[in-house]
C-alpha cells in the first residue's frame, strides 16, 4: 500500500485493531510521515465463474488482466490503468460475497468500465466477449456508440472515437439521412 500523500512504497503500522470483517490498521508513511489507514478483510476461500457453457471454473485474475490488455493494446491510456480495472472488478466481484458469479456480470463489467475509458478497447473487447459473428453486429455497436458521442459530451478521460472534424461531419450526415 503506497502513501496516499507521496506515493512511498512503504510505511509502519501504529496501530491495529480487528474491526467487523477485517483488521484496521493505522499506518505512518517512511518518508513524508504521513498518516493514513487500511482495511485488511479476508476474501472467501474461492470464487467460482460459471460459464456461459455452464462449466465452473475459479475465478482467476490473470485471465481476466489477459483479456484486458488484450483491448487495451497499444491505446494511449495510462501506466497502470489496466492492473487497476483488474483490481477493481476483482474487489467487486468479492464484495458482492457470493461463491459463484456467472461470466456474463464481469463481461459486463470489464464493458461498462472500459466504455468510460475507451472506446476503442471497449469495441476490441465487445468483439471478442459479444462474439460477434458478423460485422453487421460489431457496426451496431460502432454506430451505436458515434450517435452517443455526437449527442451527449464524452465522459471525462475518455478518448475521441474519430477527430473531432470527422464526427461532426457523421453527426450531420446522420441527420440529413434522417429526413
Ligand atoms: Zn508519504
Amino acid at each position: 500500500m503506497n502513501c496516499p500523500y507521496c506515493d512511498y512504497p512503504d510505511s509502519k503500522v501504529i496501530d491495529s485493531r480487528s474491526v467487523n470483517d477485517g483488521i484496521r490498521r493505522r499506518r505512518q508513511c517512511l518518508s513524508c510521515g504521513s498518516r493514513f489507514t487500511t482495511y485488511e478483510r479476508l476474501q472467501p476461500a474461492s470464487l467460482f465463474v460459471i460459464k456461459k457453457d455452464k462449466r465452473r471454473e475459479e475465478f482467476n485474475r490473470n485471465k481476466l488482466l489477459t483479456g484486458i490488455r488484450k483491448a487495451c493494446e497499444k491505446r494511449p491510456l495510462p501506466t497502470g490503468t489496466v492492473d487497476k480495472l483488474a483490481d477493481d472488478i476483482e474487489a467487486e466481484l468479492y464484495h458482492l460475497g457470493k461463491p459463484e458469479v456467472p461470466s456474463l456480470i464481469i463481461g459486463d463489467m470489464v464493458m461498462e468500465r472500459l466504455k468510460n475509458l475507451d472506446y476503442i478497447a471497449y469495441i476490441r473487447f465487445a468483439s471478442v466477449y459479444r462474439e460477434f459473428t458478423d460485422i453487421t453486429a460489431l457496426k451496431r455497436e460502432v454506430d451505436t456508440l458515434v450517435s452517443s458521442e455526437a449527442e451527449v459530451s464524452r465522459p471525462a478521460g475518455q478518448l475521441s472515437l474519430l477527430p473531432a472534424g470527422e464526427l461532426a461531419g457523421v453527426a450531420k450526415n446522420r441527420r440529413r439521412s434522417r429526413k
